[in-house]
């Protein structure tokens, strides 16, 4: 970790003030050190001098598209870049997914929603420091990554290897929607990136263990147009 004092160092790249303001204090809350550009070109500028830890770049800038932004990061630093977009901004989100942006963060965000993205991008980047993420909880559903074990309503469930693994990726990047093809390769590897029907097939399996009514799921739920993700309830 680069950042000062020890803490992980997040490049804020946002003209919104509400958002940069959440963020200030939020990022201060959740340990890490923070520097913030209201610009595409302030941004480019920062990564150079400051080398982060992770980016945070709002899809929306006033200066430069985003994606922009997102290629030339790339030709600075190798810090993994979270986007992030109004919920409803389907289209962006897809597009910063396809250009290889790292994570995305839906807009409102919280705390917890902010601080998952900033763990699971900083687990995955090289070098990172290891440690057991707390479990996942969410109306009923618990997934404790480190047992391997799922409960719904406190009731364990039987949950095969596959099906869990693909259930923890899922759950360690809730709120965020993956496409079939890429859900495939992260949880089963590059190899198996063209079988997207498997998406499909653990899916519908997963759902009818987790899910209370499977025809209308509440945990994994299905984005039209995009993909599969688990939500985080409350
Ligand atoms: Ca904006």
């Amino acid at each position: 970790m680069t950042g000062r004092g020890g803490r992980p160092l997040v490049l804020v790249i946002e003209d919104d003030l509400r958002y940069v303001r959440q963020l200030r204090g939020e990022l201060a809350v959740g340990g890490f050190e923070a520097v913030f550009a209201g610009t595409g070109e302030q941004g480019l500028h920062e990564v150079a001098i400051e080398t982060p830890d992770v980016v945070l770049l709002d899809l929306g800038l006033p200066d430069m598209e985003a994606l922009r932004v997102f290629a030339q990061l790339g030709e600075t630093c190798d810090a993994p870049v979270i986007a992030m977009s109004a919920r409803e901004d389907d289209e962006g989100i897809a597009g910063a997914l396809d250009a290889g942006v790292d994570d995305y963060l839906p807009k409102p965000f919280d705390l917890d929603q902010l601080l998952a993205r900033l763990r699971a991008v900083l687990w995955r980047a090289p070098g990172a420091e290891v440690g057991a993420p707390p479990p996942f909880e969410s109306d009923g559903l618990t997934v404790v990554f480190a047992e391997a074990e799922v409960t719904v309503g406190g009731r364990p469930v039987a949950l095969s290897a596959a099906e869990f693994r693909m259930l923890r990726f899922l759950a360690r990047n809730r709120d965020r929607v993956f496409r079939p093809a890429q859900l495939v390769e992260e949880v089963w590897g590059p190899e198996y990136a063209g079988d997207r029907h498997l998406a499909r097939v653990y899916v519908r399996r997963v759902r009818e263990k987790i899910e209370r009514e499977p025809a209308a799921p509440r945990h994994l739920v299905t984005k039209a147009g995009i993909g599969y993700m688990l939500r985080k309830h409350g």
